[in-house]
């Protein structure tokens, strides 16, 4: 059967335990392909150029955006961010399912997209993670020690902001149990395989 795969957006914002469990997705589900977007911020320590993020140059992102390589893009916390569609488009077309790891503002483009291309509409799916409360967001963010308490003040700020636009998206997984969180998460992502929508010919004739 020819089968499109899906284009899977999940945000969450930062302290949400997001990357944990998008991992633990990756590691249960061989089929799920990340996408890896383009970033200006410096790597982190264990990050790898190309795999993590391509880490590109103020100048070398506006070339790709001005190429019109972007599927979307947006500036998260001071940076660059931006998902290539060469990243997504023929991966979907070949059947795999793709997963990206995006802000609100890029699921928000993406959710633009879908309605005028039927064939990201057809693959687009969106789930955010959400904290159980605020609070439990600003204890892990100190937690983790990384941010002035300015910057802390600015991704609490930027998470409910995000999680405001709940709405956006198909399906919520709130991390308050990771193991309830994860189970989740996969269920979801093995009913979306199911989907009728990207069956790309008429079977039962
Ligand atoms: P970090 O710098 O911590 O890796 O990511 C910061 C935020 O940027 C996260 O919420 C992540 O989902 C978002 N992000 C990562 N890549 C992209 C992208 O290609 N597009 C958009 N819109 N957001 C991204």
């Amino acid at each position: 059967m020819k089968k499109n795969g899906n284009l899977i957006v999940i945000s969450g914002p930062s302290g949400v335990g997001k990357s944990t469990l998008v991992k633990r997705a990756m590691s249960e589900l061989p089929e799920l392909q990340f996408s890896v977007s383009c970033t200006t911020r410096s790597p982190r320590e264990g990050e790898t150029d190309g795999k993590s993020y391509y880490f590109l140059s103020d100048d070398e992102f506006a070339a790709k955006l001005d190429a019109g390589e972007f599927l979307e893009f947006a500036n998260v916390y001071k940076h660059r961010y931006g998902t290539l569609k060469s990243e997504v488009l023929n991966r979907i077309r070949r059947g795999e399912e793709v997963l990206l790891d995006i802000d609100v503002q890029g699921a928000r483009q993406i959710r633009a997209a879908a309605e005028k291309d039927p064939e990201i509409r057809a693959a687009a799916q969106f789930i955010i993670i959400a904290p159980p409360s605020l609070d439990t967001i600003r204890e892990r963010l100190t937690a983790r020690n990384s941010e002035t308490p300015e910057q802390l003040a600015i991704r609490v700020d930027a998470a409910l902001n995000e999680l405001k636009n709940f709405r956006l998206y198909d399906f919520m997984v709130v991390n308050d149990d990771l193991e309830t969180a994860a189970a989740e998460l996969i269920t979801i992502l093995k009913a979306l395989k199911l989907r009728t929508a990207n069956i790309q010919e008429e079977i039962f004739q």
